[in-house]
């Protein structure tokens, strides 16, 4: 290991360290763990002599300017928010890695011909106020104000915890990069899938990212004795969900590794042993490479909620909370990622679609996006048996520094900046 693999180790730890949870790793958006690792890796980007912005979403925004007068701004981003319970790798891996891909540039005193970007990204998960890429969202310019209406779990707006945070909320579309000021748009993360594993492999370039759907679905039926309200005369909510969940995974199943569907989220209430539920309101996430199928089992698994409450005398409210189409990765940038891994002396060098959503998804609305996965232990993610091996993250950023050393030599880059 290096110094600079130490540093990002070191760095993981200490951002794995700040959580709401004694127990745990968890920093959903805007809490006080949340507000602490974003200053945090603000002073970090300080250190590497980088101008750092705060946005009003929280987004760290780190940049290295070129000297040229026509420069445009290449982007390295990441998350810095997590699941509940979560890994100490996915999202600060490629923030970390970013700010060292920086600091060799001034170590090395190389000449740039953009203005290097790291942002980290304030809420990519989405947890919290289930606003998936809601700090990427400003930073491509495709915030929607109606999600300032969207609350947590205890109640409170998204509008609100912006303002508690001093923030003003007029503001958050003022960190937009305008389209005409992008010249690219890269991620490093961790695979979170066991491709790399089973290839036996430090790294890979994306392709494409899975088209998602994230659904709220309310159910309502009857509270009722669970002593005295005999079985043929319930309106037990919860049942409604519970036949709606096995049809959901027998679609899914049916369409093999074309489709995935998970139910990760239930409120039952009144949730107390011995009175049926009346309300159940629950997630529904649906991904899949095929944009078409995608849309198809959506309407069909509407269909069948619809029916299911028919049946079992339930009102059924469907809503979709977020839809995005599927990504594929910018082919020029990916070539380049493609020549920097076999330099790494890295063989074979594959690629391979990505099933988790990532930042790169709303950045790929403005500008041309490319990814690298870096192997996980197992393929395991949002958990805290999550792992990358040093000598892992040693090879990726070998491989980053020789794709920068590519993209600073690139005809892209003059032909574009001029
Ligand atoms: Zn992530």
């Amino acid at each position: 290991m290096n110094t600079q693999t130490e540093r990002i180790i070191d760095r993981l730890n200490v951002l794995g360290s700040i959580s709401d949870e004694e127990s745990c790793i968890s920093r959903f958006f805007m809490t006080n763990a949340h507000v602490i690792a974003g200053k945090m890796i603000s002073d970090w980007m300080i250190s590497a002599k980088m101008e750092v912005r705060k946005d009003a979403l929280g987004n760290i925004r780190g940049i290295l300017r070129s000297k040229h007068s026509k420069a445009k701004h290449f982007v390295i981003g990441s998350h810095y928010d997590t699941v509940f319970n979560a890994g100490k790798y996915d999202g600060p891996l490629g923030i970390i890695m970013g700010i060292e891909i920086v600091q060799r540039i001034i170590d090395e005193d190389i000449e740039l011909p953009f203005h290097l970007n790291i942002i980290a990204f304030a809420d990519e998960e989405g947890a919290r106020f289930n606003t998936a890429y809601l700090g990427s969202s400003a930073i491509a310019g495709n915030f929607d104000s109606k999600w300032l209406q969207r609350k947590d779990d205890k109640g409170a707006t998204l509008h609100d915890v912006i303002i508690k945070n001093g923030s003003l909320v007029d503001s958050i579309t003022k960190s937009m990069i305008p389209k005409k000021d992008w010249l690219g748009y890269f991620e490093i993360h961790i695979e979170q899938g066991p491709v790399l594993c089973n290839a036996d492999l430090p790294v890979a370039v994306v392709n494409s990212i899975a088209a998602q759907a994230r659904v709220n679905i309310k159910w309502e039926g009857t509270n009722g004795h669970a002593g005295t309200s005999p079985m043929h005369l319930r309106n037990d909510a919860f049942c409604g969900v519970a036949e709606f969940a096995l049809a959901a995974e027998e679609i899914a199943v049916l369409h093999k590794e074309q489709l995935v569907a998970t139910i990760g989220k239930c409120n039952v209430s009144p949730n107390t042993s011995n009175v049926i539920p009346g309300h159940v309101s629950h997630s529904l996430d649906i991904r899949s490479p095929n944009d078409q199928l995608l849309t198809e089992v959506m309407a069909t698994l509407k269909e069948k909620a619809l029916a299911i409450a028919k049946k079992r005398q339930l009102q059924c409210q469907w809503k979709i909370m977020q839809s995005n189409a599927s990504v594929t990765c910018d082919h020029k940038l990916k070539t380049m990622l493609t020549s920097s891994i076999v330099k790494a002396n890295i063989n074979p060098v594959i690629e391979i679609p990505s099933g988790a959503g990532h930042d790169g998804v709303m950045i790929s609305k403005i500008a041309p996006i490319a990814m690298l996965f870096v192997r996980c232990k197992d393929g395991i993610s949002h958990n805290p048996k999550e792992y990358t091996n040093p000598k892992d993250i040693h090879e990726a950023l070998n491989t980053c520094h020789l794709f920068m050393n590519t993209m600073i030599q690139s005809n892209l880059i003059t032909n574009t900046s001029t």
